[in-house]
């Protein structure tokens, strides 16, 4: 690695980050309970460090089961007491507010955002900031618009006169993972308030940086006490406290599947409704007919961006035979040529993994696919001397049954696989555990078609991968989740249906 490269794998918040952003960083962080910053019930705080550096950022407050408690409650009392029954115009207007303040503040937040989660400045300045201010923009026009039906019944319309209402669930829990902090938190935070329902949102334990000045714009925009409340701290005891409260009444949770399936369990005392967005191991395929400009960068950007902490990561790259050179040399030049950095540092397109927990998780992974026979085109080892770097990492030979080839990473490796025709891949493809999203590159639109209708995933995209609306719902089949988040399916989420039925 060249001495530029190398210098570009750490940066220095002292001088890289504007005094705004350094001072909010510096500060050490409180719960945001009932309109109020506070410490935890036993004053138990945790670090959270910059996985660039390995260096400690400041100290949040770790929230106890008793601060779960005071926070549920104080939600439950601003719905009771106002939220649900606020005009759907007034709520939509603080929804404004509130993505008008992220705007003001977007480079800040997108300072912040590269300092806790490693993800490079020039990703966040254009996407974590921006997208969850169009998403809360999105849903701030829901609030004026979701509505139910009149229904003319089947046996007896002349008799009675029906009709649906949509209304808010209550109080909502969120739990958000560490891969995209504050796009997460946008794509949970904007419906549920839209629908009219009141949070309690947990940050992962790694990056609750930016939830936290996100707190601090809750109030600025002038919401009611106990609308938005923020809990930092670990999964237990604050996201499973969550998951279990009896008041409230959805948790809305984005991470592991192992987690999801804990939170299903927990929820179950109270039978709450759970939206879940889990783990995938999404096949990308390539056929030979491809633009192959564009679907050798795609099939490249779709696992090493984001470092492949990404749960819609092209993983398992399957490749039409006749191309299968070509694709594999173009991904590894391609790869090759990414600047992988320090998330502060302008050059950086992509930035370290998240800690070093995870980093020898993408490890043992590949050591373990090396055992079994899989041969490393690229990659295949952890890069520089502080932080958590690994290098972008290509395998090939694997075969279905290797652990590398099932399960999922979460880091920048991809196993590629060739396949023969268009009727051999599909099952290669579907996936007995996973069926989250997939993309597929071809020029032959009868092909695309058909791969797109044979494939068991809650997303498919064709000759894109990782394209994201706020109209758009995504959300995953088999495990990989229950419901969906965004479009119109993300805010009803947060609703129950009535029906009312009026005697003629
Ligand atoms: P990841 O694999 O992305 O770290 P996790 O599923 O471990 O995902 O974590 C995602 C979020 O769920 C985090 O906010 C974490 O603190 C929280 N969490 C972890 N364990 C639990 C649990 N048992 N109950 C509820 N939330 C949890």
């Amino acid at each position: 690695m060249n001495v530029h490269l190398k210098a570009l794998l750490t940066h220095d918040p002292e001088t890289q980050l504007s005094a705004k952003a350094r001072a909010f960083a510096a500060r050490p962080k409180q719960l945001f309970i009932n309109g109020e910053f506070c410490d935890a019930s036993d004053g138990g705080t945790f670090a959270s460090e910059d996985p660039a550096t390995g260096r400690k950022i400041c100290d949040f407050a770790s929230a106890t089961a008793q601060d779960v408690d005071a926070a549920v409650r104080a939600a439950h009392a601003a719905f009771e007491t106002g939220w649900r029954d606020m005009a759907p115009v007034a709520r939509a207007a603080l929804i404004f507010k509130l993505a008008d303040l992220i705007a003001d503040n977007a480079e800040e937040l997108a300072q912040l955002e590269s300092l806790d989660s490693g993800r490079p400045l020039n990703v966040t300045r254009v996407l974590d900031i921006p997208f969850p201010v169009e998403a809360l923009r999105y849903y701030a026009g829901w609030a004026t618009k979701l509505s139910a039906r009149t229904i003319d019944l089947s046996l007896q319309s002349d008799a009675y006169h029906s009709f649906t209402r949509r209304e808010p669930i209550g109080v909502a829990a969120l739990i958000v993972p560490w891969n995209f902090p504050f796009v997460q938190v946008a794509f949970k935070l904007a419906p549920a308030l839209a629908a009219g329902c009141t949070v309690v949102m947990k940050p992962a334990e790694q990056t609750p940086l930016t939830t936290i000045r996100l707190a601090e714009l809750v109030i600025e925009a002038g919401f009611p006490k106990g609308v938005v409340n923020i809990l930092t701290g670990f999964g237990r005891p604050v996201g499973s406290a969550l998951a279990e409260h009896p008041m409230v009444g959805k948790v809305s949770f984005t991470g592991s599947t192992q987690v999801g399936k804990s939170i299903v369990q927990a929820a179950s005392g109270n039978l709450k409704r759970v939206g879940l967005e889990l783990g995938g191991k999404s096949p990308n395929i390539v056929f030979a007919d491809a633009d192959m400009d564009l679907a050798i960068p795609g099939a490249a950007n779709a696992i090493f961006a984001g470092s492949g902490q990404v749960c819609v990561a092209g993983s398992r790259l399957f490749i039409q035979r006749s191309a299968f050179d070509k694709v594999v040399s173009g991904i590894i030049d391609h790869a090759s040529r990414i600047r992988i950095g320090a998330g502060l540092n302008r050059e950086t397109e992509i930035g370290p993994l998240i800690s070093d927990v995870q980093r020898r998780r993408v490890s043992s992974y590949v050591d373990a696919g090396r055992k079994a026979g899989a041969d490393v085109a690229l990659g295949g080892s952890a890069l520089g001397e502080a932080g958590y770097y690994y290098s972008p990492t290509v395998l090939v030979g694997t075969t279905p049954n290797m652990t590398v080839q099932r399960e999922e990473i979460f880091g920048p490796v991809v196993c590629a696989v060739p396949f023969d025709d268009i009727d051999d891949v599909l099952p290669l493809a579907d996936h007995e555990v996973y069926g989250l999203a997939s993309s597929v590159w071809t020029r032959d639109i009868s092909t695309a078609h058909h791969i797109a209708r044979g494939l068991k995933a809650g997303a498919v995209w064709v000759n894109c991968h990782g394209v994201y609306d706020p109209n758009l719902p995504i959300g995953g089949y088999k495990q990989s989740g229950w419901g969906q988040e965004l479009g119109q399916a993300g805010v009803e989420a947060f609703t129950s249906l009535k029906s009312i039925t009026f005697r003629l």
